[in-house]
């Protein structure tokens, strides 16, 4: 069953707009089987950024089950093997933008640490590292990797520190708040420090075709917030930071998931709790493929997923 819209006037989670959205589509959890309710996916006509409705927010011990994949990341995988190379050859010149002979990176929602170590392979010169991350089990691991840690929302992490790199890779979608989000990362950025952002763009070919058939970038009712490329730019303004660049980047793993439920749905493929559609067998071969689909297509359109990299103003 659906769940009702009409006691609360949804206000979108990008714009802060209220009673200007429409449902645009209808999803549940098809990737994890955390629950098998129907959520809302709203669309805002004012900045045309969509969100589920009611936002799941005291829910994230159901929602976030234990073999959640970015808690339990698998190092060795050839998936894990290939990501890590390609985010060192995108990291290194990015990284050579930003002066100083020594220079601190945060990754917010971090887990373990692991893309910082990837941060630290493309250039020596980060020299502290800090993950800023809800899960709790993640720490020791993080600390572990010489990564400071703190377990919490990075609206509520203090320090007196400034950071030249700040982590947010599929981070922004999954918050209440995507605003006080960019307004801490703007406080804690050192002035000429970047915030690296990637998040999913609603406003692509695989989220049309696949709107009413639960689409992967969905990631439902975990992604809470799906931006275009002109609704972040909004957003990150708002937030009095400046976008340097915006590119379209591969949507691999919205294709895949995508796909892997339309099999299902001809019963050619089984999807569990036990086993959801990070560790299905074909995961990792179709994400190779459409990974090479979507890296020919984005030179002509617009791909399900966004980089963004921001800078203070001036
Ligand atoms: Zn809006």
């Amino acid at each position: 069953m659906a769940t009702p819209i009409s006691f609360t006037k949804p206000v979108c989670l990008c714009c802060g707009t209220s009673g200007t959205s429409a449902v645009w589509a209808q999803a549940t959890d098809l990737e994890y089987r955390t629950t098998n309710e129907l959520f809302n996916i709203l669309k805002c006509s004012t900045c045309g950024s969509m969100f589920i409705h009611p936002v799941p927010e005291d829910r994230l011990s159901e929602i976030y089950p234990s073999n959640y994949y970015s808690f339990a990341q698998s190092q060795d995988s050839l998936v894990h093997r290939i990501k890590t190379w390609l985010d060192k050859r995108y990291f290194r010149p990015l990284l050579k933008q930003v002066p100083g002979n020594s220079l601190s990176a945060l990754d917010v929602g971090g887990g373990a640490g692991w893309e910082l170590q990837v941060l630290k392979q493309a250039d020596n010169r980060i020299a502290f590292t800090q993950v800023v991350d809800l899960d709790v089990d993640a720490e020791k691991l993080a600390l572990a990797n010489g990564h400071q840690y703190f377990c919490g929302r990075i609206e509520d992490f203090t320090t007196d520190k400034k950071f030249d790199v700040i982590l947010m890779l599929n981070l922004i979608e999954h918050v209440a708040n995507p605003l006080a989000v960019l307004a801490q990362a703007r406080n804690l950025l050192s002035p000429s420090g970047i915030i690296l952002i990637k998040t999913p763009n609603i406003d692509s070919w695989d989220a049309r075709i696949f709107r009413n058939k639960n689409w992967g970038g969905f990631h439902c009712p975990r992604h809470w917030t799906l931006f275009t490329k002109e609704s972040l730019t909004g957003l990150v303004e708002k937030a009095d930071l400046k976008v340097v660049q915006a590119n379209y980047t591969q949507g691999a793993p919205f294709w895949t998931t995508s796909v892997l439920f339309a099999l299902e749905r001809l019963g050619w493929v089984s999807i569990t709790r036990e086993r959801p559609v990070v560790y299905h067998p074909f995961f990792g071969i179709l994400s190779a493929l459409f990974a090479g689909f979507d890296f020919i297509r984005g030179r002509f359109a617009k791909t399900s997923q966004m980089f963004f990299i921001l800078g203070n103003k001036n």
